[in-house]
């Protein structure tokens, strides 16, 4: 495994070692549980010996954390990814019940499991989605109802990975019908249902793509009854404990495809190697090379992505942005990486014999779990528009009579403080100019205009009554754009203005 300048001889040697115990004694195990469909109790037991599940707890908990940091979390999930379904196991325990007693739960709820989980000895999943609620987890229908010294929990989840072999079930419910609560995400809770609850079973476990022998189950709820000591957090806090390990968990779910890439390009790279068409190796075929370059240009990027982003979180940076990416990111390119290399392959990559057709069942699913790909662009979306707001200010431009374009200025214009609305429309038909067909918003024009929200407000008013500008309004009311209405630009300034023919048009032609 490749090691990058920033990870400390510790998390080399993890490296190496992870690497070294992957290939002799995992990938047997884990290919074999595949091929029996079975779930690979041989290769969890393997890894908890290893310490892997240990990989985020403190090591007064009997954990790693301090050695290995979020970078060798990130480094055994890559690894357990080329070896089948431990890997999900894996990934599934690290971030299932580990995280959040480690970040929310009380001292007596981290040394009573805490130590069982770095050790294997208890394996945690985590509980969230249901039959009617995905994406929009916010609107869990599974309640819990106080009563004592007990909540009484009822309800279905589904597609739980790691469910029916895990012991802990990070679970969240509804502990509030409150209108308000919801509005401020405070009617649910997080709870840690055990294995052999009364009332708690498997309803039923899936068959998936991918992965196969892991389990992956809809659980149901019949007035369980749960011990307060069990809460998570306290009443109303589960939103709160939900969001604190989307990041880690989101850094994990970009490690976690690594491995299958890389294996992925080993398979196709040995098939390249020895498989001769026309008389000569298929990886001498250009197109062939090409796509292993692209497959070895998108893992690289994507490790780089995922371990920047573990790297950041082990410096105790808050990293939403960097996670995101690194899962969003992961998840888009293990696909193509695992498609091209069946393609590469012929007909030997959709053949069983070579697991590179379940890399690719394997990568579509991590387009699903742990927040959609959709999900993701939405939140990248809306965090990057947030984190990169300053570098990303629009210029302001303004006419070079001279040039007859429009130019960035550098430093904007001192404001003016607007006499009448025609000064306001002045400058809306300035920006026909200069942004032809956009409209402003309030900060944009008060570059030009000095005056109050209001004044401004009431010149809008005017000049969008004698239809000279034309508002755009959100959905309370409040304008948010404006622009000159044709006839605005006409009366804002003679034709002569807004004219400007280039030299090399022929004077003949223009009227
Ligand atoms: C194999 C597997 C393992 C899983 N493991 C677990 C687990 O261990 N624990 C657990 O709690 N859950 C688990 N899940 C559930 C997983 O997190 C959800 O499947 C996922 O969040 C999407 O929910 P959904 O399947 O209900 O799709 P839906 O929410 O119904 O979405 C359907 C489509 O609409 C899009 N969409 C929905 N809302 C929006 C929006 N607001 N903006 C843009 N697009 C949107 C989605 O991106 C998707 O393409 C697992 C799922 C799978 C398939």
């Amino acid at each position: 495994m490749q090691d990058y300048p920033w990870w400390t001889d510790v998390q080399r040697e993890l490296a190496k070692d992870a690497q070294k115990f992957t290939d002799e004694v995992l990938i047997p195990i884990g290919e074999k549980a595949v091929i029996k469909k079975e779930y690979p109790w041989e290769g969890v037991k393997a890894i908890a010996k290893k310490g892997w599940l240990g990989a985020t707890i403190p090591s007064k908990y009997g954990g790693k954390q301090e050695e290995w940091g979020v970078t060798g979390a990130c480094i055994v999930t890559e690894e357990a990814s080329r070896a089948g379904a431990i890997s999900a196991a894996l990934s599934t325990a690290l971030i299932g019940a580990t995280h959040q007693i480690l970040h929310d739960g009380t001292e007596e709820q981290k040394q009573r499991w805490l130590p069982k989980l770095a050790t294997g000895e208890l394996l945690g999943c985590i509980t969230m989605t249901e039959p009617y609620v995905g994406s929009d987890i916010a609107a869990i229908e599974t309640t819990g109802r106080r009563e004592g010294n007990y909540y009484i929990v009822n309800g279905i989840k589904r597609f739980q990975t790691n469910a029916a072999a895990a012991d802990l079930y990070m679970t969240y419910v509804k502990t509030s019908e409150d209108q308000d609560d919801r509005k401020k995400y405070r009617h649910l809770t997080g709870m840690i249902l055990e294995k052999g609850m009364p009332g708690f079973s498997v309803e039923r476990v899936n068959d998936w793509a991918g992965s196969e022998g892991m389990y992956n189950c809809y659980l149901r709820f019949d007035d369980v009854k749960v011990p307060i000591e069990n809460v998570i957090g306290k009443e109303g806090e589960g939103w709160k404990v939900m969001m604190s390990g989307l990041n880690i968990e989101r850094a994990l779910g970009g490690a976690s495809p690594l491995g299958l890439m890389r294996e992925s390009i080993r398979y196709t790279k040995q098939h390249l190697e020895r498989r001769v068409q026309s008389g000569r190796p298929t990886g001498t075929i250009a197109t062939n090379h090409s796509k292993l370059a692209d497959m070895y240009a998108k893992y690289q990027l994507c490790r780089l992505l995922v371990y920047y982003c573990a790297y950041c979180a082990d410096l105790n940076r808050e990293v939403p942005i960097e996670a995101a990416l690194a899962k969003l990111y992961a998840s888009e390119v293990a696909l193509e990486v695992a498609l091209d290399g069946i393609q590469c392959m012929g007909g030997n990559g959709l053949m069983k014999i070579y697991p590179v057709e379940r890399y690719m069942r394997d990568a579509k699913l991590n387009q699903i779990a742990a927040g959609t790909s959709e999900v993701l662009r939405l939140l990248i979306y809306r965090m990057g528009s947030r984190v990169l707001a300053e570098d990303l200010k629009p210029h302001v431009r303004a006419f070079d009579e001279e040039l007859g374009c429009p130019l960035p200025v550098g430093t904007p214009p001192a404001p003016k403080a607007p006499a009448n609305e025609r000064d306001v429309l002045k400058v809306l038909a300035e920006e026909y100019r200069i942004n032809p067909g956009l409209s402003m918003t309030i900060e944009d024009m008060k570059i030009y205009l000095q005056c109050s929200d209001e004044d401004l407000m009431n010149y809008i008013q005017a000049l969008e009554e004698k239809k000279l500008c034309q508002t755009w309004r959100n959905s309370r009311g409040q304008v948010e754009l404006v622009r000159a209405t044709l006839e605005g630009i006409k009366e804002a300034n003679p034709p002569e203005y807004y004219k400007h023919i280039p030299s090399w048009v022929f004077p003949d032609d223009v009227f």
